[in-house]
């Protein structure tokens, strides 16, 4: 290397590389995720962690979701100041519902040799674990899952295949896209929910206005 040169950002430490990856609607992404990723990475020594913000998600066929280049847009101003983090467009230009096995089989496409590691927070490895494909997901990914306030000591994490789902305690930030799409509609107040660029975002295109 070059002195004073620094390395180059997102090069990897490891090898093979230890991956995160962040599912999500993201709608909008808020610093909860932000410090859920950015904690696993440290404490797991990841090289990366890959954002992917879903197309239609299968925990949500309900609900109505924000379109997904929005979403998508949105997910790369907030984790652009991050050098560890990316976003993929796995999901969002896949067909059709969002499936975490075919993620997972996606990005292990794009990186055969690394250790991946899924991040989820305490309410979704529940929804997670409960679907048919964990033993094949195990096969691909560690499972880490976050403390989310609200959500308190997921049992699926017990009932699941030995090993495959980590916990791991993180500050505890009460924020959820949720809640914020709430606000939006009301016109409250989001700053320091989300990145500022985000709120910017939100109010440039009108996004959860009723
Ligand atoms: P919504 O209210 O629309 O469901 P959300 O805030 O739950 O939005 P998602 O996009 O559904 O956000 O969540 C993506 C992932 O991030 C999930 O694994 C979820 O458990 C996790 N997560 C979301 N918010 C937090 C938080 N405040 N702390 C820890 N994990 C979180
Ligand atoms: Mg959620």
């Amino acid at each position: 290397m070059t002195p004073g040169i620094p390395a180059r950002p997102g090069r990897p430490k490891h090898d093979p590389p230890r991956i995160g990856i962040m599912g999500g609607t993201f709608d909008p992404i808020h610093n909860g995720h932000l410090v859920a990723a950015s904690e696993v990475a440290w404490v797991y020594d990841l090289d990366e962690v890959i954002f992917v913000p879903t197309g239609r998600p299968v925990f949500k066929l309900d609900k109505e979701v924000t379109n997904a280049e929005d979403r998508y847009l949105m997910t790369v101003i907030a984790t652009a100041p991050n050098p560890k983090f990316t976003v993929s467009r796995v999901d969002i230009d896949r067909p059709g519902i969002t499936y975490t096995i075919d993620t997972l089989r996606d990005i292990r496409a794009q990186y055969p040799s690394a250790e991946l590691f899924f991040i989820t927070g305490a309410d979704a490895v529940t929804e997670i674990l409960r679907w048919k494909d964990v033993d094949r997901m195990r096969d691909y990914a560690h499972f880490v899952a976050v403390t989310r306030p609200g959500y308190s000591d997921p049992g699926a994490i017990r009932h699941a295949p030995e090993g495959m789902v980590d916990a791991l305690e993180i500050p505890a930030l009460a924020i959820s896209s949720t809640d914020i799409r709430h606000r939006a509609s009301l016109s409250e107040p989001v700053w320091y929910l989300v990145p500022d660029g985000v709120v910017q975002y939100i109010a440039k295109h009108g996004l959860y206005r009723r």
